[in-house]
């Protein structure tokens, strides 16, 4: 039973509101038998922990009553800590489901955050991180050491009168590989999606490769890489978090970025695939974006792209009606948890919509394409190029840019304004954003 509801019971039961407590020790034969003292003060308390180490109790607060503080004898001291609780107990950011697994954990950080301070502090200083399941990211450096082993070997060879025919081949293989990885696959930079994480059974920190330490929520874990690290050693992680598509199951609704990481492309597979589509059966046909598909259709394109990434079906056979891929083309940008025209950059774009001097406009148009995180602006820039595309076939389709700009604006952009008001304001503006990128996506990316 929680303490403290056998505290409030307590209290309950008795007319006067007097002082209540309750005492237990870590590791006794107590533990699971607390005994209730009634109305102690401090220097009682201190008395009764004194007994032994990791000894505690529950003290409610003579001051503030319905308040409790815990009581822990830790380094011959009592220490005090206020203690809550809202369905679990907590004196920090951890929760547990019971007072006995929080002191066995706080008895735990004490000991190492005592005994260990100075080293924890420098534990972050000499990190092993980057020699670990990272490598790709430092193709560079490995390939060069590559090449020094190689050289090596080479002049034994020779020495010996052996020919280097496999090594020329292997160090062709090795430069095709690094170059094909530097040129068709940009180095998106990406944060790890941390969260607190209680490990089971002993784990170390993959950035100082020290103990994790504590009963829970020993470190965090990244949601897209799998990467585990104390909570300190988080804030030192460089941004090169690589999604796992272990960890990042669905297209749809996923980060943008996390989602070219993990599937290793230029682009979301979504859009590529939609585009290549459209351009190929479906450029001449009237309304394309403005009509709308079958939304039941549409959703069943979204649930193949989730369930099958690159290899979905979305050819004529399967979708013969092309508003089914504009559609499921918009929804897919609606469904992104970051817009495209990311929050961040929202008020840069806006504030070009609103300059008259056309050449200053697309000066601050320019700056605000800038300021996208790379595979947006990417994405951003492989769409305009197709939106113009489709405005050259105006005359059968009847998309002009400004057609577009009133479909586009707003699937693009979302205000991070939560006054509707102001958010209603800003739909001319998109709309007009979505015009001029298509207009000049040949001189602006
Ligand atoms: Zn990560
Ligand atoms: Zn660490």
């Amino acid at each position: 039973m929680p303490l403290i509801s056998a505290l409030r019971r307590q209290r309950q039961e008795d007319p006067c509101d007097f002082k209540a407590i309750l005492i237990y020790r870590a590791n006794s034969r107590t533990a699971k038998n607390p005994r209730f003292h009634g109305m102690i003060s401090r220097e009682e308390t201190d008395q009764l922990l004194s007994v032994a180490e990791g000894s505690y109790l529950i003290r409610e607060s003579q001051r503030q009553p319905g308040t409790y503080t815990l009581a822990l004898r830790f380094g011959s001291q009592t220490r005090n800590f206020r203690l809550y609780y809202d369905g679990k107990h907590f004196v920090g950011e951890k929760r547990f489901e019971s007072i006995h697994d929080l002191v066995t954990d706080g008895l735990i950080t004490l000991y190492i955050e005592t005994k260990a301070a100075e080293y924890i502090a420098k534990m972050t200083i000499n990190p092993i991180y980057e020699h670990i399941g990272y490598t790709t990211l430092n193709r560079e450096p490995a390939y060069k050491q590559h090449m020094a082993v190689l050289k090596e070997t080479h002049d034994e060879k020779e020495a010996t009168g052996q020919d280097g025919v496999s090594e020329k081949r292997l160090t062709s293989l090795v430069r095709r590989a690094t170059l094909k990885e530097n040129e068709q696959i940009p180095k998106y930079e990406k944060v790890h999606n941390f969260k607190v994480h209680t490990f089971r059974g002993p784990h170390w920190c993959e950035y100082c490769a020290n103990f994790m330490w504590g009963l829970i929520a020993q470190g965090v874990k990244c949601a897209d890489c799998g990467l585990n690290v104390h909570k300190q050693c988080s804030k030192m992680v460089p941004n090169d978090c690589k999604p796992d598509l272990k960890h990042v199951k669905k297209v749809y609704s996923c980060d943008l970025t996390t989602l070219v990481k993990a599937h290793i492309t230029k682009r979301p597979m979504v859009v590529d695939m939609c585009i290549r589509e459209i351009e190929s059966r479906g450029l001449n046909s009237e309304g394309l974006y403005r009509v709308s598909g079958f939304s039941d259709l549409i959703e069943d394109v979204k649930m193949a792209f989730d369930r099958d990434g690159e290899k979905a079906d979305i050819s004529v056979n399967m979708y013969e009606d092309i508003n089914i891929i504009t559609g499921a083309l918009k929804l897919y940008f609606r469904d992104l948890p970051i817009p495209l025209i990311t929050y961040d950059a929202y008020p840069k774009f806006i504030e070009s919509a609103k300059i008259v001097d056309p050449d200053e406009q697309l000066e601050t148009l320019h700056e605000a394409l800038r300021s996208l995180p790379p595979a947006h602006c990417e994405t951003l820039r492989y769409l305009m190029a197709h939106l113009k595309r489709v405005t050259l076939h105006e005359k059968e389709n009847l998309m002009s840019a400004e057609n577009l700009g009133i479909v586009f604006g707003p699937t693009l952009m979302r205000s991070p304004e939560l006054d509707p008001m102001a958010a209603l304001n800003d739909i001319r503006y998109q709309r007009l954003v979505v015009e001029l990128l298509i207009k000049n996506e040949d001189i602006l990316f």
